[in-house]
């Protein structure tokens, strides 16, 4: 048994087989080759072993997703099985003495012209296969495995580091846990992890060595334990643990119907933060009063283009409807920093976190928020729609999206588009917009504090930083106060305010927010039964 350590992320133990997700670069380059035949040997073999990657993708997406969505897999094979594109590949190492590596990756760019140029459109389509497949054979020549997860059992995920993204892309019913090497317990995969209730340990002390693959191991989210090959003993003792925890989680399943109301009286709104369409079912059977932080940028990660309107306002539709009238609060798109997509096209940043992201981008860009204000303004229609904005420093911002969306309403209207009432609101997670709280409130009808953000301005740390986990105190008296500033100045002006930062669900301070006059703290799905034990426990 080898035993390692890591900051949990989430309460709770699971025990499976250890899946290792290693991330090798690519590093091929061009060279001369002596023997032409040995080339074109090594060519077919990693060809062989591409087809048959397709036909476990296919079998895979079929289960997935559908015949329909599962047929660019067959269609990617029948490529590397045309005769014109081997024997092209076949020719330049035969006639060049070049690496397989180098001749896949020319006739792939070649093929792919010859397809954009072509009039008919299924043909161009082909244009970004041909180089899809091509990727596939080169990383296979250089004994790099298939990016993301291909487990038909769920397991434990091993892996250096995992960005949003590729957490995001990931089939969530095989995850049993997540342990990374790096990573701090700030992050949004650390925020995902505890959204899809999953035990993950990051900035683990453990090597992520292939050895490891479909080894037995536990994690232990509540000692911030990884056991890999665990004894008898240990794995006898971790399951009884196990069980007490999916018991204690029973019992509180008796508090769902029940009030969020201190023993004095006082009451609370419990609201829900997720990112995917999928979570709503987390959010209704843990009995969240609504969604106080749908993520919206989820929806735009872990994909090679943008969502469109339509794609978006099905995902805001479903969410509104299947909430049945309870509030919805989608905050419009905050990427930039650890959430990245490669077709947004933004420059690399020597400081991301300062730098061009959330509403920064939509006032901007703005093709990208028309699309997503449209996508949820139509399915306002449906529900009951609240929108909040990221990253807010000033009142002139606000005026701006204000005057923004009475655009996308005129737009709307004239078009005979239906769409309902819409409480727009702001986060409050840079200390300027907590500082100048007071005339924000006057501009808006919620304030919703985003404390994960504001530690990381207020105390100048940043929050992906593992070396720094030490330093980031949510706790600190500066954060403390720009909160309770900010709960006065938006009551002063009548409208109510939220946590939803990760500190929401933090039960050592619950009563002191109470004490403040907090209107609502919208937390993981998981902790909402959690948090209203302990409301009914205070006063
Ligand atoms: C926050 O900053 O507290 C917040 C809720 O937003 P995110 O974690 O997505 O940055
Ligand atoms: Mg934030």
């Amino acid at each position: 048994m080898e035993t390692f350590h890591g900051k949990s992320v989430l309460q709770g133990i699971a025990i499976g087989s250890l899946y290792v997700m290693e991330k090798k670069e690519s590093t091929w380059t061009k060279h001369t080759i002596e023997n032409a035949e040995d080339e074109v040997a090594r060519f077919q073999k990693a060809r062989e072993k591409a087809i048959s990657e397709l036909d476990e993708l296919y079998e895979e997406a079929l289960d997935q997703v559908g015949e329909e969505n599962a047929m660019i897999f067959d269609v990617h094979k029948m490529m590397l099985e045309d005769m014109d594109y081997l024997e092209a590949i076949e020719n330049l190492i035969r006639t060049e003495k070049v690496n397989a590596e180098y001749a896949v990756t020319v006739t792939g760019e070649e093929f792919s012209a010859m397809f954009s140029a072509m009039e008919d459109d299924y043909m161009r389509a082909r244009a970004t296969d041909v180089l899809d497949i091509s990727g596939r054979v080169v990383r296979v020549l250089e004994g790099r495995e298939e990016p993301g997860l291909h487990s038909k059992e769920p397991v434990i995920i091993l892996a250096d580091d995992l960005t949003p993204s590729e957490t995001i892309a990931m089939d969530k019913t095989k995850i049993l846990a997540f342990v990374t090497k790096h990573g701090s317990a700030n992050s949004h995969t650390a925020i995902l992890a505890r959204s899809l209730n999953i035990p993950s340990l990051v900035n683990a002390d453990v090597e992520i060595t292939k050895e490891y693959h479909g080894m037995e191991a536990i994690v232990d989210g509540v000692t911030g334990t990884l056991f890999i090959s665990p004894d008898a003993q240990t794995l006898e003792t971790k399951r009884k643990e196990q069980a007490e925890i999916r018991e204690k989680n029973e019992k509180l399943k008796l508090l769902i119907g029940q009030e969020n109301i201190t023993k004095d009286g006082r009451r609370i709104n419990l609201y829900a933060n997720m990112g995917n369409v999928e979570d709503v079912e987390k959010v209704l059977t843990n009995d969240a009063g609504g969604i106080g932080l749908f993520r919206s940028e989820f929806l735009y990660l872990g994909r090679d283009t943008f969502p469109s309107e339509e794609e978006q306002f099905e995902a805001y539709k479903e969410v509104a409807s299947r909430m049945g009238g309870k509030k919805v609060i989608i905050r419009t798109l905050d990427i930039g920093a650890d959430k990245k997509a490669d077709y947004f096209g933004l420059d690399p940043e020597e400081n991301p976190a300062l730098g061009y992201r959330a509403i920064r981008i939509c006032l901007t860009r703005k093709e990208v928020f028309r699309t997503q204000l449209r996508a949820i303004y139509r399915a306002s229609a449906f529900g009951t729609i609240s929108i909040m904005f990221p990253m807010i420093i000033s009142v002139e911002e606000i005026r701006r999206i204000k005057d923004f969306v009475e655009e996308i309403k005129a737009e709307l209207k004239a078009e005979g588009t239906a769409f309902g009432d819409v409480e727009l609101g702001i986060m409050i997670e840079t200390p300027a917009a907590a500082l100048v709280s007071g005339e924000l409130a006057k501009e808006v009808q919620f304030f919703s504090i985003g404390t994960n953000d504001l530690t990381q301005y207020t105390l100048a740390i940043d929050r992906q930083n593992q070396k720094l986990e030490e330093f980031y105190d949510s706790h600190h008296p500066a954060v403390l106060k720009l909160i309770e500033m900010t709960i006065q100045s938006g009551h002063k002006e009548g409208i109510w305010v939220g946590i939803c930062g990760e500190l929401a669900a933090d039960d050592t301070l619950t009563e002191t927010f109470l004490d403040m006059g907090l209107d609502e703290l919208s937390v993981s799905p998981t902790y909402i039964l959690r948090l209203r034990d302990r409301i009914r426990n205070i006063g």
